[in-house]
This record gives C-alpha cells, structure tokens and sequence, in this order.
C-alpha cells in the first residue's frame, strides 16, 4: 500500500452539521446541495460504500476522490478511482487527495478527508 501524509480528518465538521441539521437549525436544502457535476461524478465514477446517508437514511453514499497538485498538469481536479491512487503516489512528487462523500438520493455532500501522496515529503514544516 501507499503511505498517506498530512492526513485531514473532516468527520467532526461533518457531525457538526449533521446534528445541526437533525436538531433543525439546518435545512435540507442547505446540506444538500451537490451540484450536478458532484452528482454526475458520484454515478460514473464514485465508489459505493456501506455508510448510510446520514441525512435521509435511505441511500448509502459514494465516496468520489478527487486529485490536486501542482505537478499533475491536466489531471489536477480529475475524479480519480481509489485503486489508481498507489500508481499515481510513485509517479509524483506530491499530490493532495479529497475523499467527498455524496448521496445520490438526497444530494447530501461533505468532505469526509484529504491527504498528500507522493513520493517525496510535503515542502514546509510537517505536522
Ligand atoms: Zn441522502
């Protein structure tokens, strides 16, 4: 496997909201807003998981990993498949990963982690 650096866990801004929106101070439309390329994304190249959408309770959501770096060119903010990630860390230096997790029933939507890949260490002081 591949070694993930500066790992960003967004589960506890993601349970924020959640409860914000079962308590009723979030609307549905606020929390369920995935635009229709997140949404187009989530069909044709999401990966199904076994968490259930925490908003409607009925559909379980698609993770979608989305690549980002300096070094990647044309790949930079493409929809990339988890198996393709191990490849593409001993190809580059250094690229950032974003796992969203959409519901294609409810366009629930949220950040659920990033993190660098890479072959090399981050610039700047690591954590
Ligand atoms: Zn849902």
């Amino acid at each position: 496997m591949w070694s993930q650096r500066s790992v960003v866990d967004y589960g506890l801004a993601k349970r924020a909201t959640v409860q914000s929106f079962r308590a009723g101070r979030t609307g549905a439309r606020d929390v369920c807003d995935a635009n229709p390329y997140l949404l187009r994304a989530a069909r044709y190249h999401g990966e199904s998981t076994d968490r259930v959408c925490p908003i409607c309770e009925h559909r379980n959501v698609t993770n979608v990993t989305y690549v980002y770096g300096d070094e990647l060119g044309r790949v930079a903010g493409q929809v990339k498949a988890t198996s393709d990630l191990p490849e593409m860390a001993r190809e580059y230096g250094e690229f950032r990963v974003y796992v969203v997790e959409v519901c294609q029933g409810c366009s629930w939507n949220h950040l659920a982690v990033s993190f660098v890949l890479g072959t090399a260490d981050p610039p700047g002081p690591s954590l």
